[in-house]
C-alpha cells in the first residue's frame, strides 16, 4: 500500500492511498487530477475521506460521486455536500478494499470540526490544514485554546508518524519559524534542506512528528526563546509571568497572530 501525492491548484496536496487495485482519497479539492491518476494507475475508487469542508478539500467530491458510487467520510461537526458517515474521535474506520483501520483524531481550530485521519499500523497521519510542515493552519473558526490542543494530539503520535499536510507551505513556515527560533540549529539546518527540495521540484512532505517537535513552533511555543523572541517584537506587552502565559495560551496565540503578519 502506498500514499501519492496529487498536486492541485497552487500549492494542494491531494493524497492517495492505494496499492494495485483499490484506492481511498483523501481531501480531493478538485475531481479532475484525482480521476487522471485513477485512470493512468488503473484504480478503482473506494472511499473518499474529508477533514474540513473548505472548498479547496471537499470541492471535488461530487464529481467524483458521478463516476464513483462510495462512502464519503467527513467531520460530525460540519455540514459538507456529500457526506455519507459523519465521524469523530469515537469512530474507526475500517476500509476493507485495502485492509486499512483509520482512527479519527478531533482537531478543531482551522475550522470548527476540522478532524484527521491516522492509520496506526502504517503511521501515517492525513491533518488537512491543521498541523503542516513547520507550521500550523490559519484559526478561522476556531481559538487559539483549540488549536493547541488539538496540535497537542497529534504531537503524542509516534515520531516517526508520516505527516501527510494538505498544502506545500514548508519554506514560507520554516522562514517564519527561523524568526521565532533563531538560535534552533536543527530548524536552521531544516531550512537549507527543504529549500534544496523545492529548488529541485520536490514535495517537502510528508513530514514525520519527530521533525515538526524540533522545528515547528506551534508544537514549541512552550519554549521559552519563543516567548522572548515575542517580547523582542512587541507582541507580548504584558507582563505576565511564563506560567500564566502558557496556560492561557498567549503566547501560542501572539505567535499565531504575527506568523499572520509575516512576510
Ligand atoms: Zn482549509
Ligand atoms: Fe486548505
Amino acid at each position: 500500500m502506498h500514499v501519492s501525492a496529487i498536486p492541485a491548484f497552487a500549492d494542494n496536496y491531494l493524497w492517495l492511498i492505494h496499492d494495485e487495485q483499490h484506492a481511498v482519497v483523501v481531501d480531493p479539492g478538485d475531481a479532475a487530477p484525482v480521476l487522471a491518476m485513477l485512470e493512468s494507475k488503473n484504480l478503482t475508487l473506494d472511499a473518499i475521506l474529508l477533514t474540513h469542508h473548505h472548498a479547496d478539500h471537499a470541492g471535488g467530491v461530487a464529481a467524483l460521486l458521478e463516476k464513483f458510487f462510495v462512502p464519503v467520510y467527513g467531520p460530525a461537526n460540519e455540514k459538507i455536500a456529500g457526506v455519507t458517515d459523519k465521524v469523530d474521535e469515537q469512530v474507526k474506520i475500517h476500509l476493507p478494499e485495502l485492509n486499512l483501520e483509520l482512527s479519527v483524531i478531533d482537531v478543531p481550530g482551522h475550522t470548527a470540526g476540522h478532524i484527521a485521519y491516522y492509520a496506526a499500523e502504517q503511521q501515517w497521519l492525513f491533518c488537512g490544514d491543521t498541523l503542516f510542515a513547520g507550521g500550523c493552519g490559519r484559526l478561522f473558526e476556531g481559538t487559539a485554546a483549540q488549536m493547541t490542543v488539538s496540535l497537542a494530539k497529534l504531537a503524542a503520535l509516534p515520531d516517526a508518524t508520516q505527516v501527510y499536510c494538505a498544502h506545500e507551505y514548508t519554506l514560507s513556515n520554516l522562514r517564519f519559524a527561523c524568526a521565532a527560533e533563531p538560535d534552533n540549529a536543527q530548524l536552521q539546518a531544516r531550512l537549507i534542506v527543504e529549500q534544496d527540495k523545492r529548488a529541485h521540484g520536490i514535495a517537502t512532505v510528508p513530514s514525520t512528528i519527530g521533525m515538526e517537535k524540533a522545528t515547528n513552533p506551534f508544537l514549541r511555543y512552550k519554549q521559552p526563546t519563543i516567548e522572548q523572541q515575542l517580547r523582542l517584537e512587541g507582541r507580548l506587552k504584558d507582563r505576565q509571568s511564563l506560567a500564566e502565559i502558557t496556560a492561557d495560551v498567549t503566547v501560542f496565540a501572539a505567535l499565531r497572530e504575527w506568523k499572520n503578519n509575516f512576510r
